[in-house]
C-alpha cells in the first residue's frame, strides 16, 4: 500500500502532508459507538421496530395498496390494518428488512457491526458475531451492501476530483504495473477534495473497459459536471472532458512517479486501503460480488465523520429502500 509517509515531502509540501496526517488521524482515532452504547440504543425488538416504523412512516402510516393514513393495530403481531381497504401491512414487510428469520436486533447488531469496522467484515465472521448460519448472514450483508449501493448512486461529486484506474485482485503488492493484465478487475477511484486538499468522498466504480465512451458515461453518473478532475492523463480519461468536466491530465510519466505526484496522494492512498482491506476481509475480489464490496467500502468513508450516525443513516435507508430478491442478489453484477 502507497503511504502517506512514502511521498516526498519538502516545503510547502511538508505543512500540507502534516495536515493531512492530522486530519486523517482525527478521523482515525475518533471515538465510535461502543458496544455497551449501541445495547442500550439498540438492544431490544421493540426500540428496533419503532425506529424501522418512524423511519418508514416519518409522517404516520400509511397505506402501501390505497395511500390511506387512518388506521389500526391488529392481531399479536401488532399489524397495521389500514381502515379504508383493511390490507394489515407489517412495518418491515416491503423493506429490505423483509422476509429474514431473524429478528431486527439481529439486523441493528448487523448495521453495527457492518458499519463499525474499517476494513469490512466477512460472511464468515458476521456470522459468528451473530449467532446465525453463514448464509443468513450472507444474506444481511449483502442487502445492506445493496442498500449502500442505491445510496451511493443518488449523489454525485463535485468540486476538485482526483480520478484514477486501479486493479482489483489477481496480483501481489499494489501499484499500477500490468495496467489491464488478464484476471485483474478495472475500477475506478475517484476522491473530491476539499479546500486544502483533503479526502471528502470517494466513488469506488466498476468498470468493464479503459475507454473513453465508458469514462464519459461513467463520468456523467458520478460527477456533477463542472467538477474539475485531475488524472495522470491516460487516454481514456479525455472522457471526462466529453462528460462535462474540466479535465486537467498530469504528465507525470506513470508508474511509481505518477503515484508519488502529490495531486495525486489521496487517490493513491485510496486505492492502497481498498486493496488492503479487500484482501483481508475477502479471500479474492469476486467479480460478481465487487461492485457491492465497493459501495460498502465507498459508504463507509463518505459516512466515516460521524460514527455514531452511521445506523440511523443506513438504517433509514434500508427501511426506505425496495428489498431484492434473493435469486437477484446471488447473480446481479454491473459495470459501467
Ligand atoms: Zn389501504
Amino acid at each position: 500500500m502507497l503511504s502517506l509517509h512514502g511521498a516526498i515531502v519538502s516545503g510547502e509540501n511538508a505543512s500540507r502532508s502534516r495536515e493531512m496526517i492530522m486530519a486523517r488521524n482525527r478521523i482515525q482515532f475518533q471515538k465510535g459507538l461502543s458496544e455497551t452504547r449501541f445495547q442500550a440504543l439498540y438492544g431490544d425488538e421493540e426500540t428496533c421496530r419503532a425506529l424501522v416504523v418512524a423511519w418508514r412512516w416519518p409522517s404516520g402510516f400509511v397505506c402501501p395498496k390505497c395511500g390511506g393514513v387512518d388506521h389500526c393495530m391488529v392481531g399479536p403481531r401488532r399489524l397495521y390494518q389500514c381502515n379504508a381497504c383493511r390490507r394489515q401491512t407489517s412495518p418491515t414487510a416491503g423493506t429490505v428488512f423483509a422476509s429474514t428469520k431473524v429478528p431486527l436486533t439481529t439486523w441493528f447488531r448487523a448495521m453495527y457491526l457492518i458499519t463499525q469496522t474499517k476494513q469490512g467484515i466477512s460472511s464468515i465472521e458476521l456470522g459468528r458475531r451473530l449467532g446465525t448460519t453463514q448464509t443468513t448472514a450472507w444474506k444481511i450483508k449483502t442487502k445492506l451492501a445493496e442498500v449502500m449501493r442505491i445510496a451511493g448512486d443518488k449523489e454525485r461529486l463535485s468540486g476538485r476530483i482526483e480520478m484514477d484506474d486501479a486493479y482489483l485482485g489477481g496480483e501481489k503488492g499494489g501499484g499500477k504495473t500490468g495496467r489491464g493484465s488478464p484476471g485483474k478487475k478495472p475500477i475506478v477511484v475517484a476522491v473530491q477534495t476539499d479546500e486544502k486538499g483533503r479526502p471528502r468522498k470517494i466513488k469506488l466504480r466498476r468498470i468493464a473497459r479503459f475507454k473513453r465512451a465508458r469514462v464519459k458515461a461513467l463520468a456523467k453518473r458520478i460527477i456533477a459536471p463542472g467538477s474539475t478532475v485531475v488524472t495522470d492523463g491516460l487516454a481514456c480519461f479525455r472522457g471526462l472532458a466529453d462528460a462535462g468536466c474540466e479535465h486537467i491530465a498530469l504528465a507525470t510519466g506513470g508508474g511509481r512517479r505518477a503515484a508519488r505526484h502529490p495531486s495525486f496522494k489521496w487517490v493513491n492512498t485510496m486505492i492502497g486501503n481498498i486493496k488492503t482491506a479487500i484482501v483481508a476481509t475477502y479471500r479474492s475480489a469476486r467479480k460478481k460480488h465487487m461492485v457491492r464490496t465497493l459501495a460498502e467500502f465507498e459508504w463507509r468513508f463518505n459516512h466515516r465523520v460521524d460514527l455514531a450516525a452511521m445506523i440511523p443513516a443506513l438504517g433509514r435507508a434500508a427501511a426506505t429502500a425496495k428489498p431484492a430478491p434473493y435469486w437477484w442478489l446471488k447473480t446481479a453484477d454491473y459495470g459501467a
